[in-house]
C-alpha cells in the first residue's frame, strides 16, 4: 500500500532530511515509526500526504506512483488519506459533530451521507453521546479521539498519525492505541509516528527507526 524507493528529501538550504527511504508497508499493516527528534518521521508522513515531494527516489501509494501526482491531484489523493495531528487541530468554537463531518463538507457529500458517517465515525471512537459538545468541554483523551473520528469519516485506506499520544498519559495512549488497532483490523493501513518506546514496543507491530534521515535496525 505504501512503497518507498530510495527516496531522498532535501529541504532549501538544508541538509538530507531523509537518505535513501525503501520501505514497504502492505495493507493489512500497522507500523510504528520512531526516531528521535529530527530524524525525519514528520518528513516521511509529509511525503506521503503529497505536502513535501522527495528530491529523489519513488514514493508509490496503493498503486499510483505520486511523481504523476500533479498539484491538481492533490485534493483527490488526500481524500485516500486521514491524517491524526497530536495537537488534533479541532475547530474550538464548533460542535464534535461539525468537526468531525468537516472533511465530508469540504468533499461535498450531502447532508444524509454527512449525518450518517459522521455518526458512524463517533460511534467507532465511543464519542456518539458527545456530538453536540464543544470540544474544550472534552478531556484530552476524547479530544484527539474526535480528531481521529475526523481522520477516519471519509473511509480513508491509510490512516497517518504523527505523535497521536504526545500530550496524553499511559493509560490514554494505549487506549488512543486500540483505536488505531481497530481500524487496523478492519483493513486500513497505519502508519504511527511515535517516540513513545515504551508504549510501542509493548505491541506487537513493526517498527521503523530512522536515524538522521535514514531507516535502521533496532531502536533509536
Ligand atoms: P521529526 O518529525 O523526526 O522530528 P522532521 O521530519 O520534522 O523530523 O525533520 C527532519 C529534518 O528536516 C530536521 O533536521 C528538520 O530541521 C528539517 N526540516 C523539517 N522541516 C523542514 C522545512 N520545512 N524546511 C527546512 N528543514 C526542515
Ligand atoms: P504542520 O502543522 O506540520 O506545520 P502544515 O502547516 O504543513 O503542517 O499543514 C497545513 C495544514 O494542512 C495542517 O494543519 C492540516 O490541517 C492540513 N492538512 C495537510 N494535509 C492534510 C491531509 N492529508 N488531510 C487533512 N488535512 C491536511
Amino acid at each position: 500500500m505504501i512503497t518507498f524507493d530510495r527516496v531522498g528529501k532535501r529541504y532549501a538550504e538544508g541538509h538530507d532530511a531523509l537518505s535513501e527511504i525503501s520501505v514497504e508497508i502492505r495493507q493489512d499493516e500497522l507500523v510504528f515509526l520512531t526516531g528521535h527528534s529530527g530524524a525525519g518521521k514528520s518528513t516521511l508522513l509529509r511525503l506521503i500526504m503529497l505536502m513535501e515531494r522527495p528530491t529523489r527516489g519513488q514514493v508509490i501509494i496503493d498503486g499510483q506512483n505520486l511523481a504523476a501526482v500533479k498539484a491538481r491531484g492533490i485534493p483527490r489523493h488526500r481524500r485516500n488519506i486521514g491524517v491524526v495531528f497530536q495537537n488534533h487541530q479541532l475547530l474550538l468554537d464548533r460542535t464534535v459533530f461539525d468537526n468531525v463531518a468537516l472533511p465530508l463538507v469540504i468533499a461535498g457529500y450531502d447532508q444524509r451521507d454527512i449525518g450518517r458517517r459522521v455518526r458512524a465515525a463517533l460511534d467507532k471512537v465511543g464519542l456518539l453521546p458527545r456530538e453536540r459538545a464543544l470540544p474544550v468541554t472534552l478531556s484530552g483523551g476524547e479530544q484527539q479521539r474526535v480528531g481521529i473520528a475526523r481522520a477516519v469519516v471519509a473511509r480513508p485506506k491509510i490512516l497517518l498519525a504523527d505523535e497521536p499520544t504526545g500530550n496524553l498519559d499511559p493509560a490514554l495512549s494505549a487506549e488512543i492505541m486500540q483505536l488505531f488497532e481497530a481500524f487496523n483490523q478492519v483493513g486500513v493501513t497505519v502508519l504511527i509516528a511515535s517516540h513513545d518506546l515504551a508504549l510501542i514496543s509493548r505491541l506487537r507491530h513493526r517498527i521503523l527507526t530512522l536515524r538522521e534521515g535514514r531507516l535502521v535496525g533496532g531502536y533509536p
